[in-house]
């Protein structure tokens, strides 16, 4: 499985001319998902040539407005270009009485049901599960509550080993259990382990979103190893006390936080708008975690 991120929007607080606020677009093998919804997200999907109609679900991480302003009016031109098709929304509790009021104060009737999924935010658990992969939440620390996004391929099969296949005789119909991790019975009663008749499937590949967040060691088993870690770093490091005080991280905690769950790469984003040349913050976390890169809007990575 693979994952396609395009980057929407990277700043934090307010829009620049140079960056929009947070949002992403993922699409796994077909299938397409949207984290957070700044302003300006739809121009962004305009810009950048990706169908709001293909959305099947939006998670919004919390409910300070760079991360959520743009949802109302994407679902309302939703509802304008004739959508048919439910869409689900996760987010947490107090998103949706606001959709809600909207629009009934704007008195618009929804052609296509929008299905509610309220996040609990202080903790992880399973918020969607597809044949192929699952989307846990992340509690994160932040002003307000906020929750971070893993989306995990599930475990794959274990791979037979032929060899031992033929030697134990094993019959075709028990193989897809052996796969699952069973233990094999042969006709004659003796168990053999599935360690000596399997091998590792290949590693499943998962991606963390965590923003905003100040650096919490807490999440730390939940985004271990991942393939791909996107780190809000709203300052540089001399900043420190003011990423304290705002409940955000400099480009060192991100990177501390990647090099501690040991993830394969990192991502930073959510810039605080005094910096139009993030490269100051990519080289503070390189320093860390070398396999760091800054994104921006536009900017796309595949998660494999
Ligand atoms: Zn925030």
């Amino acid at each position: 499985m693979s994952i396609h991120v395009t980057v929407l929007g990277c700043g934090s607080a307010t829009p620049t001319s140079f960056r929009n606020p947070s949002s992403q677009w993922l699409d796994i093998q077909g299938e397409h998902y949207l984290i957070d919804c700044g302003e300006g997200t739809q121009t962004q999907l305009l810009k950048f040539k990706l169908r709001m109609s293909k959305l099947k679900a939006i998670f919004i991480s919390h409910l300070h407005g760079d991360h959520f302003f743009g949802l109302p009016g994407l679902i309302s031109s939703m509802h304008l270009m004739g959508r048919k098709e439910k869409l689900q929304i996760y987010g947490p509790e107090g998103l949706f009485p606001i959709l809600d009021s909207i629009f009934h104060c704007s008195q618009t009737e929804l052609r296509f049901h929008l299905e509610y999924f309220v996040v609990d935010t202080f903790k992880s658990y399973v918020l969607l599960e597809t044949p192929k992969f699952e989307v846990i939440s992340i509690p994160l620390k932040h002003r307000i509550p906020c929750s971070g996004f893993l989306f995990r391929e599930k475990p794959k099969p274990r791979n037979l080993r032929p060899e031992l296949m033929k030697f134990y005789n094993v019959p075709i119909y028990a193989r897809k259990k052996i796969k699952q991790g069973n233990d094999f019975t042969s006709s004659s009663g003796e168990v053999i382990q599935n360690s000596k008749l399997t091998l590792d499937p290949a590693r499943s590949v998962s991606y963390a979103y965590c923003s905003d967040t100040a650096p919490d060691e807490s999440i730390i088993p939940i985004i271990d190893s991942a393939t791909a870690l996107y780190h809000e770093a709203t300052f540089e490091d001399n900043l420190i006390d003011r990423a304290e005080q705002t409940f955000h991280s400099t480009a060192s905690q991100a990177a501390s936080q990647a090099k501690l769950a040991n993830v394969e790469k990192l991502y930073l984003g959510h810039f605080s708008s005094r910096y139009r040349d993030t490269k100051t913050i990519e080289n503070q976390a390189c320093a860390i975690f070398p396999n760091t890169s800054n994104v921006h809007d536009g900017f796309t990575f595949d998660v494999m």
